[in-house]
């Protein structure tokens, strides 16, 4: 008989997850503690903006028009572990409040909700990003609390996807890496994953920790990457230099890549800041410290380009500060292709120029609604020319293919000065330059 999977945890992981695996033909299960979020996945709506989840979720959520009826949403515990075979817990991990170390306060009140009630053989998969030792402890946890003993198993199957692509890197994940402690977990997982691997994907089988690891030494790698060559561009700024150039031919030796080598305002979101962070406190507690040190410049690396764009459009604004200035802020999201404003450097920067006198509108084509809510005091405009229109300076801080297909002529027509910075190095300055802008980006000599 075919496996029955839940997912607990609906936000931008569960709610892919879940959906892909009804797309690969399970029957599932989704459960969130947040009743509003199961209301809307249940009407079929998401309530994130990822492009194609809501096609895949439509296709699947029963009782809509023409779905598969194969995913199902509830708040109810009890029905969640009567009904899965497998569960895959992909709650919430963030940074602990004034502390670098991850707060598991989410993960472990999923356990202690959900172990109670299984009293049938079940596979536990824990799918967050977790520090290295906490399977193992959860491990011992489920066999405690769970009815069913030692035949509720734990795994760990950390999850790679990014947003933004995250349906394409569910159903086609690059790996599949997979912590076990029996045969038996394997096997199921292999079969959950039958699809994606029958189509290529490797699928690495490890212990805990090594699974627990393989996350966040990915991460803490990508994120070294991008601090790499934002310190590059601090130092191409420096000597005259220009690092979107040197990343084009340190790009062509293979051993580097040319991936994750475009120099900006850095990275943010959800997931890497707060992923180095708990790696380096997790380290300390192992007394293994030293090894991830590197990780705290990585860190300030990534924190001083936010300042340094402050700085940047400070100068532009005439260097005599920002009172009286309008400010125009072309993004909110971290990424693009996102409504993510979690630790968004576009957010961080506005909210430093907003604090220092300047009024700033922020245009973002899809994370208006997090943004507002996050800095309500922030000014926001329908599109980005409104947000334009009557300022000083524009600084384009989130890479939308809709911002690079602006006209800076337009746009120039409705400015009151125009500087225009990109934190993003992904405008092209010549048509700017052409239209009158005066155009400035971060690692690159300024003409
Ligand atoms: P999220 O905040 O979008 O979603 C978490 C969800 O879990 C929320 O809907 C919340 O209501 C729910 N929740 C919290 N406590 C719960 C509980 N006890 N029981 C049931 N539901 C509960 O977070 P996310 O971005 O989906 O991240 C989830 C995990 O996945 C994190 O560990 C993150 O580091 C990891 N991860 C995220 C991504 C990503 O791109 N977002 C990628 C890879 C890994």
């Amino acid at each position: 008989m075919a496996l029955k999977l839940t997912v607990i945890g609906t936000g931008y992981l569960g709610a892919t997850h879940a959906a892909a695996m009804a797309e690969l033909g399970f029957e599932v299960l989704g459960l969130d503690i947040d009743p509003a979020k199961i209301e809307t996945l249940s009407a079929g709506r998401v309530p994130m903006y990822e492009p194609g989840l809501e096609d895949l979720l439509r296709r699947h959520v029963a009782g809509l028009p023409d779905s598969s009826g194969r995913l199902r949403f509830t708040t109810s515990w009890e029905e969640v572990a009567a009904f899965g075979d497998i569960h895959f817990v992909c709650v919430n991990t963030p940074q602990k409040h004034g502390e670098y170390a991850c707060d598991m306060s989410y993960v472990d009140s999923a356990f202690e909700l959900l172990a109670p009630h299984l009293k049938q053989p079940a596979l536990v998969v824990g799918k967050s990003t977790v520090p290295v030792g906490s399977a193992a402890r959860l491990a011992a946890r489920l066999a405690e609390l769970a009815p069913a003993g030692d035949r509720a198993e734990l795994a760990w199957n950390p999850e790679f996807l990014r947003e933004g692509f995250a349906v394409e890197d569910t159903l086609h994940p690059d790996r599949i890496v997979v912590g076990v402690a029996s045969e038996h977990a394997e096997k199921l997982l292999r079969e959950v994953y039958a699809t994606p691997v029958g189509e290529g994907t490797p699928f690495v089988v490890a212990d805990y920790p090594t699974a627990e690891l393989v996350k966040t030494a990915a991460n803490a790698f990508l994120a070294t990457k991008i601090s790499f060559i934002n310190a590059m561009a601090e130092v191409s700024e420096a000597a005259g230099g220009d690092v979107v150039k040197l990343a084009e031919a340190i790009g062509h030796d293979e051993r580097i890549g040319k991936k994750f080598l475009r120099a900006g305002i850095g990275f943010g979101g959800g997931c890497l800041p707060k992923d180095i962070r708990a790696f380096m406190a997790r380290a300390g507690e192992l007394g293994a410290d030293q090894a991830l040190t590197f990780l705290r410049e990585v860190d300030s690396i990534n924190m001083r380009r936010r300042a340094h764009m402050v700085e940047l459009a400070r100068e532009a604004c005439g260097g005599s500060g920002f009172l009286g200035k309008r400010i125009a802020v072309l993004g909110a999201a971290f990424k693009p292709d996102s409504d993510d404003v979690r630790d968004s450097p576009a957010l961080n920067v506005a909210g430093q120029i907003h604090l220092q006198g300047g009024q700033v509108t922020v245009y973002d084509p899809k994370a208006m609604e997090n943004a507002r809510r996050l800095f309500p005091t922030l000014g926001y405009a329908a599109s980005a020319l409104e947000a334009v229109r009557g300022a000083d300076v524009v600084l384009h801080l989130t890479e939308w293919q809709e911002f690079r297909e602006l006209d800076p002529a337009e746009l120039g027509a409705v400015a009151r000065g125009r500087h225009v910075i990109d934190g993003r190095n992904a405008l092209v300055p010549q048509g700017w330059r052409e239209a009158g802008w005066t155009f400035r980006a971060m690692g690159r000599p300024h003409a």
